[in-house]
């Protein structure tokens, strides 16, 4: 086994480095591919540390080392860039507030950049021992469909640099810095979206019987949909089905026209999507059709699922376990039903996604990804950085 124990206390001696990229990039956050300025900075700075950066995408970019035996093993690490648009709140965060109105990092996508310029910076001061070539992947675009993920492999540059495995991380707000939380197999969902538009014949309210009621219509469709994921869907195979949205008509003495409806799909494969998806469809036309009315479905295509490779999650357990200790991993039993861009990566390379513990009380990291006040705890920077670096020389 390699010792890794020094990792820790070098990430230590760069952590105010750290500490002080994160609270740049958090006062001047970057919508989703608008991430300009941030680009610029990433690209200085990398450069400045002896890495050759690419710009495949308008934003984000790919930093390249390559050490001996450059084709030997090529390790990707990733970290997403962009920021929400959201008003922050905070007391914990006063110092280093978002200077900008209704944009903020509250996914803590500053923490993993600032964490992996860390790791960047250790692992270009170990170049001599770099066995392969290492590739840190700055992306943009990770909360928006179509995904910075999709466009970066879209764009085919990991694939002309051979990439063979990838690591990601998010922070956790669930657990305190220091830990982290691993799972095999389906971590997080694919999140699908679709819009329903059913269509009625509007009237007076006191003449239903020459009009069509969308409303009617709307509310049966609602309340079939949850029969699916009961019904259609074998009971071991998670599913969720939600509308989170349903708008239509204009007064109290009026049958509106139509009814617009917005709701998520939620699942672990594209098998159980399709599934899904094809019935909200049969629901809302079959029933619309038996009222007289008709209905037009539409299905985005989100995120796949992520699904961690087996052999790259026992690497990472291993080096972890190295690095931070056995009492620091927690092995994650159920997976989560958020979505993550990383997916399309592990489309093609073995990879593993990974959650960074960042929650703790005395900076207020008490809240859920995209609240206002969301703020992970920068602590959780020291083991971040270490533990990627140790997976960009050994995993
Ligand atoms: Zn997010
Ligand atoms: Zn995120």
């Amino acid at each position: 086994m390699i010792d890794f124990s020094q990792y820790l206390t070098e990430a230590e001696h760069h952590f105010p480095e750290m500490i002080q990229i994160r609270r740049r990039l958090h006062q001047h956050p970057e919508l989703s591919y608008m991430e300009f300025e941030t680009t610029r900075f990433l690209i200085d700075h990398l450069a400045n540390l002896g890495y050759e950066v690419l710009k495949p995408l308008e934003t984000g970019c790919v930093a390249v080392l390559k050490g001996k035996s450059p084709e030997s093993r090529i390790v990707a690490l990733r970290a997403d860039i962009d920021a929400l648009p959201i008003q922050e709140e905070g007391e914990h965060k006063k110092a280093f507030m978002s200077k900008i109105d209704g944009v903020a990092h509250c996914c803590g996508h500053d923490i993993h950049t600032a964490n992996l310029l860390g790791a960047a910076r250790m692992i270009a001061d170990k170049k001599v021992e770099l066995e392969g070539t290492v590739v840190l992947i700055f992306q943009p675009g990770e909360e928006k469909i179509p995904g910075g993920g999709k466009l970066l492999m879209d764009a085919g540059t990991l694939q002309e640099l051979g990439v063979q495995r990838i690591y990601g991380l998010h922070t956790f707000p669930y657990m305190k810095p220091g830990e982290i939380a691993v799972k095999s197999g389906p971590l997080m969902a694919s999140p699908d979206e679709f819009r329903l538009t059913i269509h009625g014949k509007g009237g007076h309210a006191a003449a239903p019987h020459i009009a069509v009621d969308p409303i009617v219509i709307a509310a049966q469709v609602v309340t079939s949909l949850q029969s699916i994921v009961s019904r259609a869907l074998d009971p071991t195979e998670p599913g969720v089905v939600t509308v989170g949205k349903i708008s239509g008509g204009s007064a109290h003495n009026v049958i509106p026209e139509r009814v617009e409806m917005l709701g998520t799909i939620r699942s672990f494969n594209e098998e159980t999507a399709n599934l899904i998806s094809s019935r909200i469809e049969q629901f809302a036309k079959g029933l619309a059709e038996a009222h007289g009315g008709s209905a037009e479905y539409y299905f985005d295509e989100g995120y796949p699922p992520v699904i961690n490779d087996n052999e790259v999650t026992s690497k990472l357990l291993e080096i972890a376990e190295n690095v931070l200790g056995a009492e620091a991993i927690h092995m994650l039993e159920k997976p989560v039903m958020a979505g993550e861009d990383f997916a399309f990566y592990q489309k093609k390379f073995p990879g593993t996604f990974f959650f960074l513990g960042s929650g703790s009380e005395e900076t207020g990291s008490v809240h859920s990804w995209h609240h206002p006040k969301y703020n992970a705890d920068e602590n959780c920077m020291k083991n971040g950085s270490a533990l990627m670096t140790a997976l960009a020389l050994k995993g």
